[in-house]
């Protein structure tokens, strides 16, 4: 059977993909690499989570283990501006495509470093991620780092997924991940500058 390194942004996530990749005859080895989950609380019972997962399905499993929140706050700095939470275009933040890139080209390279032919993504199941844009930057990291990207759209297991998460009891989280999507899941504020924005755009401009 082909080892496939499977990145892990969480356990719930990937569920399906084990398995879908399963079915298909891979036998998939997990890689739990999320330097954008914050806080230190949430990001080590993410990381739990994911082991957890691992040991019930019986699958391998890896681990960067060292929060990296000094490093993320640093590589999204500059396009982090005040009115992000707000405003974002096309649905998605500027700091998610910096985001992906990081974990995708670190996951091409430890794939290539330890041997594996094939690598893929759990972030291809989310229906609240940039499905197109996670695609391009494996594309382009599989081609940089010499190894095989295994494409699939996993969001066609979307109930699927949540079904084994709860029949196996993982945590759910209820924010994507970096300090800054918490913010905006739970200030009140945010949300209300969010409707107005939104309320704006619906309507026919006036201007010239
Ligand atoms: S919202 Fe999610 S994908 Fe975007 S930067 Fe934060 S953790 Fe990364």
């Amino acid at each position: 059977m082909e080892k496939i390194l499977l990145h892990m942004c969480c356990g719930p996530c990937a569920c399906y993909p084990v398995k879908r990749l399963h079915e298909e005859g891979f036998e998939p080895v997990g890689y739990f690499l999320n330097p954008n989950i914050h806080p230190h609380q949430e990001w080590k019972r993410r990381l739990n989570t994911a082991r957890e997962f691992a040991e019930k399905v019986g699958i391998e499993f890896f681990a960067d283990n060292h929060y990296r929140l000094r490093e993320f706050l640093t590589r999204t700095a500059l396009v982090v501006e005040s009115f992000d939470s707000v405003h974002f275009a096309d649905g998605f933040h500027k700091r998610c495509g910096i985001c992906y890139a990081w974990r995708l080209s670190e996951v091409a390279r430890f794939a290539a470093e330890n041997n594996f032919k094939f690598f893929t993504t759990s972030l291809l199941y989310s229906r609240h991620q940039n499905h197109g844009l996670i695609k391009k930057f494996a594309e382009h990291y599989a081609e940089r780092f010499d190894v095989k990207f295994h494409y699939e759209d996993f969001r066609v297991g979307w109930q699927d997924g949540i079904d084994l998460s709860t029949e196996l009891e993982l945590y759910r989280q209820n924010y994507c991940g970096c300090i800054f999507s918490e913010e905006e899941r739970f200030s009140n504020d945010i949300r209300k500058e969010r409707r107005k924005y939104f309320r704006a755009q619906k309507k026919p401009s006036v201007e010239s």
